[in-house]
């Protein structure tokens, strides 16, 4: 585990969905309706009211699918965080169809639907980097300049926690961060 910026970041790897944080993001897809990697266990280890709220929201606000880069939140069922933010991240097409644009949004927006329920803590799972093949370096050097922007800007969030899958992934963020 390290920590970054002033005390306000915090890297670390692990599962998120043990996170005690006011909030956890889920690398949805756009159905909402659950999927594989940190969406499967956020689902199984939360329980139905999880997707419960996701065919809600789906049926009154997006009947369409979440567009990726946008968030909403749900509570968070029997995990230890307060609240679910969903967001989808850019499928990886080759870099050329705004993947890194899409990508700064889903956390942009991720961290403002948390501020919007009143969160001081909020943990990210590494968005877009396990089926949708975002590359882990690019996505590194995105999310921190997104975070050090957000930190600058007095974001009312205290503190972020990254939560990656593995010390390989961890590893690969802090090399390619630019983050102290
Ligand atoms: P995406 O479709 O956005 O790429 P994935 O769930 O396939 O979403 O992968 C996103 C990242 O989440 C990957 O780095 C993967 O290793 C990681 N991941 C999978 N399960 C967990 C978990 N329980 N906690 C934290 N990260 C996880």
């Amino acid at each position: 585990m390290k920590t970054l910026m002033d005390g306000r970041l915090i890297v670390k790897s692990g599962d998120i969905t043990k996170e005690k944080a006011d909030a956890i993001v889920n690398a949805a897809n756009s159905t909402l309706l659950g999927g594989g990697g940190v969406d499967g266990a956020i689902h199984s280890a939360g329980g139905p009211s999880i997707l419960e709220e996701c065919r809600a929201i789906r049926k009154k606000v997006y009947p369409n699918g979440l567009p990726a880069g946008e968030a909403v939140a749900t509570s968070a069922g029997e995990l230890p965080a307060r609240f679910v933010i969903h967001t989808v991240g850019p499928v990886w097409h080759g870099g050329n169809q705004n993947e890194p644009e899409i990508l700064a949004n889903a956390y942009q927006n991720s961290l403002r639907a948390a501020e919007e329920k009143g969160c001081a803590t909020i943990a990210f799972p590494a968005i877009s980097t396990g089926v949708y093949g975002f590359p882990r370096e690019l996505a590194a050097k995105i999310v921190s300049r997104v975070l050090m922007e957000y930190f600058l800007s007095d974001g009312k969030i205290s503190t972020v926690t990254l939560v990656f899958y593995g010390k390989s992934d961890y590893e690969i963020f802090l090399a390619h961060s630019d983050l102290e």
